[in-house]
């Protein structure tokens, strides 16, 4: 999870025109979205506080004109990542889980993983995901609330998976290599859990 800034969040969102000396750098972001761009604007009359904000498909980092590039970088990388835990959060409700795990079957397992209830849980911290192929019911760990949604994905993409193959057997493997970024979201959660595996043995069929 990110680190809490000790500078402003998003929300200051109109400083930008207001004075100081201006530079406009475009640059990929670090991490996340490889479609959207990133422009950090320096202001001279800011002097501690970073804030960011999308403006239409880019994202503006406002930050103090006398930050290092280090500190630049390091700041882009920690507002990026609160912009899409603030997304994430207000995007995604139970009800907007289904309907995207519906999509997901629909265009990686042609539909044939039919999921009756998807819903997030808070009592689950030693797995990301989990399911009761019995009752077509996946329960996804709030804990990944936050995090990029190509991780999201990936999660309701295993359990739908595991409605239609138990257990993580080469069946299983090869259902979720229709999935492009399967290997990239499973590094992701590596690194959150530190060590922990993204999906630990389960009871229940897992
Ligand atoms: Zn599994």
């Amino acid at each position: 999870m990110p680190v809490d800034p000790p500078a402003r969040l998003a929300g200051e969102t109109s400083p930008h025109g207001a004075g100081g000396q201006q530079r406009g750098a475009q640059r990929p972001p670090p991490r996340g979205s490889a479609t959207s761009a990133v422009e950090v604007r320096r202001s001279a009359r800011r002097s501690r506080t970073v804030s960011a904000y999308r403006e239409g498909d880019r994202t503006i980092v406002l930050i103090p004109a006398r930050m290092s590039e280090a500190e630049e970088r390091r700041w882009v990388g920690v507002m990026l990542d609160k912009l899409a835990a603030q997304e994430s959060k207000r995007v995604l409700g139970d009800a907007e889980l289904t309907e995207r795990a519906e999509r997901l079957s629909a265009q990686y397992f042609d539909g044939r993983a039919r999921p009756a209830s998807v819903r997030w849980v808070t009592n689950q911290n030693t797995r990301w995901g989990s399911c009761t192929p019995a009752e077509g019911s996946i329960r996804l760990s709030h804990r990944l609330q936050g995090m990029p949604e190509y991780v999201v994905d990936y999660v309701l993409l295993h359990e739908l998976a595991h409605l239609l193959v138990p257990g993580h057997g080469p069946r299983f493997w090869r259902l979720l290599e229709a999935y492009p970024r399967t290997e990239r979201a499973r590094g992701y959660l590596e690194g959150v859990a530190a060590g922990r595996l993204p999906h630990l043995p389960a009871e229940r069929g897992e």
